[in-house]
């Protein structure tokens, strides 16, 4: 199981699974191949059918976090979820025990409620309209606006300059 630094990034990469590519959108999460191979590039292990699991908490974890349902919309992949604690010479360690088809979701949310509790208003939704990416802002003055500069950043400034140059 991993640690909640990397629970952070595999929450980040489930919720960006469904992106628009050329007003296209495209869902790695379609079928159970597209979701073993993307648990397999996440270094998680895949068994069984995963992917309507998948899509499901993906779902769900956007909706909570653009507002549209509340927290109470996630208990359902919260149950029977226990967390044992093991102590180590480096301190205590909380080991997880989740249905598995439900490791990923519980993983992804609680990743979501410690972002939420230590640097809030830190995860939001790309300013691209387009585009249906997340992103997590590590900047110091909060005021990432993109999923990646290089491509909504550049499409959006692109687009304001021609917007300009019409106009004048
Ligand atoms: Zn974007």
């Amino acid at each position: 199981m991993p640690d909640l630094g990397h629970a952070e990034a595999l929450m980040l990469a489930l919720l960006n699974t469904a992106p628009v590519i050329d007003g296209v959108r495209r869902d790695e999460l379609a079928d159970t191949e597209g979701a073993q191979a993307w648990l397999a590039a996440q270094g998680w292990p895949a068994s069984g059918n995963p992917a309507r699991a998948l899509r499901e908490a993906r779902d769900a974890l956007k909706s909570v976090i653009v507002g549209t349902a509340g927290p109470a919309s996630l208990a359902p992949f919260l149950t029977d979820v226990r967390a044992t604690p093991v102590i180590t010479d480096d301190g205590l360690k909380w080991t997880l025990d989740a249905a598995s088809d439900n490791s990923v979701a519980v993983h992804a949310i609680l990743a979501w409620d410690k972002l939420n509790t230590t640097n809030p208003g830190r995860l939001r939704p790309c300013s691209n309209p387009d585009c249906e990416l997340f992103l997590i802002d590590r900047s110091k003055a909060n005021n990432a606006r993109w999923c990646s500069m290089a491509v909504c950043g550049n499409r959006m400034k692109a687009r304001r300059h021609y917007q300009r140059s019409r106009q004048a």
